[in-house]
């Protein structure tokens, strides 16, 4: 198994494509001997990651050493590193065999010699065919095809076509191995199957495995330690046990399993309130601060007991082969629940025990802008449109007059234009519409993450703004909306002194 040695290190690494940065300051350990899988929704840098650990792309920033080593720079021929990727890349019109030996054959090793002067020179020398034989031979049985060597590559499975290309990688006894979502083509079964495989193969080589894929339970079921990358940053590393049972922010809950999320506020040390109850947690955070907290459906006890913390009614119970997935409604809030007892739809009672609650701080409390800045009608640059503010809310008592000043309670005029403002706006004073001509922005939908009662929706603008809002609507990931914010619901701060502005 995994040694404590320190294989691949990347430190502040940045890939920038133009602008926008697919890799956004990444650092990372990986332990000689590990199964490591990148994991993350597509679009979250993953393959770059994985690109630059071969030599495939450059950082913009940062380094990566290997053993120790400055490899930032090295061409991918230099690195002891091979990659399978999704698509096989094998050659159609040879054989298994020679697919595999592809390489060898142009492979040179060095070999000292001794001249008849007795001088021991390197020399460079191809592998003889029993050299190659013996290394195909060791490869094709590590990935179960030797009795299918003489086999023309069309005549395979997809998964065998696999195996052939992972042979070819490991023939050449790389230190490390990359996979790019190798069982991305395959279908369900065939990637079931190879998922067990793979892990095999990796206990057999013991080399380290590098493996990308955006399937979380295929990341839960292969690897010794999980990356849960999103938006060109890492949120997470830990084993899969940790990622799943500790999750550290609401993205990585709802993105590893099914959870329950709910807002939650904490009441007192090691107490918190969400779904109207308060409950003794294990985590601490300061009274009073609004947090998130994530709840599994297996940790939900359901009983018919009538002293439980909650009561609620069974909406939809589902029979998954070995537990029954319940739908509970209380209040106006939605529970998921896994339970291997059968209950009828209908009343139920609901525990949590403290160790079923896991409580996370809430990275979005409201939606802060900084750098914006105020416009010669007063309006307020934000992404690339304009939203309308109060600005009297900078000095209490203020009022603006008829030529556009701000004037102040000691009738002092200022002129705010070109002034530096942060915007706040809080996740529920946001309106979405399908209709892209509604309110001052247009953007996608990129997530939207049911939280019990509402969803937490992020739309993102053109220009890469990002808006978190929280709705009672269902909007699907990819759907183009309008976004309208009000101008009462925009709190404003100045940067710098308002006396600064005074005409
Ligand atoms: P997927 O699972 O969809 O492959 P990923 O997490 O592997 O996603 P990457 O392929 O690393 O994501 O891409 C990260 C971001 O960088 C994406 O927005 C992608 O469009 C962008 N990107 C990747 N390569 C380039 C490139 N050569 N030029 C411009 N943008 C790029």
């Amino acid at each position: 198994m995994a040694s404590e040695e320190v294989i691949i290190s990347l430190s502040n690494v940045v890939k920038s494509f133009g602008d926008f940065n697919a890799v956004d300051g990444i650092s990372l350990e990986i332990k000689r001997g590990q199964f490591v899988t990148i994991l993350g929704p597509s679009g979250c840098g993953k393959t770059t990651t994985l690109r630059m650990i071969g030599g495939f792309e450059l950082p913009s920033s940062g380094t990566i050493l290997l053993n120790g080593k400055d490899i930032t720079l090295l061409p991918p021929y230099k690195r002891p590193i091979n990659t399978v990727f999704q698509r096989y890349a094998l050659f159609p019109h040879l054989d298994v065999y020679d697919n595999v030996a592809f390489g060898l054959k142009l492979k040179k090793i060095p070999v000292e010699v001794t001249k008849r002067n007795g001088q021991v020179v390197t020399k460079m020398r191809h592998l003889s065919s029993k050299e190659i034989d013996e290394l195909v031979s060791k490869s094709l049985s590590i990935v179960d095809l030797d009795e299918l060597e003489d086999r023309d590559i069309t005549t395979l499975s997809g998964g065998q076509q696999q195996r052939v290309a992972i042979a070819r990688c490991i023939v050449n006894k790389p230190e490390i191995l990359l996979l790019d979502e190798p069982l991305g083509a395959l279908d369900l079964k065939m990637r079931k199957d190879m998922q067990i495989e793979l892990k095999d193969m990796h206990k057999k080589l013991g080399i380290t495995f590098i493996y990308v894929t955006h399937d979380q339970e295929e990341a839960l079921t292969m690897s010794d330690v999980i990356v849960v990358m999103k938006d060109g940053v890492i949120q997470q590393v830990g084993t899969p046990t940790d990622i799943y049972n500790e999750p550290k922010n609401a993205f990585v809950a709802d993105f590893i399993g099914e959870s329950n999320i709910y807002n939650g506020l904490m009441v007192g040390p090691k107490k918190v309130r969400f779904l109207g109850v308060d409950f003794d947690c294990l985590d601490d955070f300061a009274k009073d601060e609004r947090v998130d907290v994530v709840v599994r459906p297996e940790d939900v006890l359901l009983s018919s007991s009538k002293k439980s913390a909650i009561q609620g009614v069974i909406v939809n119970k589902i029979f998954k082969g070995v537990h029954y997935e319940y739908v509970i409604n209380s209040g106006k809030n939605e529970i998921i629940a896994k339970s291997t007892k059968d209950f009828p739809e209908g009343p139920i009672s609901i525990d949590i025990e403290p160790d079923g609650i896991h409580i996370m701080k809430k990275e979005t409390a409201e939606n802060l802008y900084t750098n914006c800045e105020v416009q010669k009608d007063n309006s307020v640059s934000l992404s690339s449109s304009y939203v309308d503010v109060d600005l009297t809310q900078l000095v209490k008592g203020s009022k603006m007059d008829d030529d556009g000043y701000l004037v102040l309670p000691n009738g002092k005029k200022h002129d705010l234009k070109g002034a530096k403002l942060t915007l706040e706006i809080p996740l529920d004073k946001i309106e979405l519409s399908d209709d892209t001509e509604f309110g001052q922005f247009t953007g996608r939908v990129i997530s939207s993450i049911y939280h019990g009662d509402h969803y937490q929706v992020i739309c993102r603008t053109e220009d890469d703004e990002d808006f978190v809002l929280e709705t009672n609507d269902t909007w699907n990931v990819n759907d183009i909306v309008g976004i309208q914010v009000n101008k009462k619901d925009i709190k404003i701060r100045l940067k710098g002194d308002i006396s600064d502005y005074e005409i």
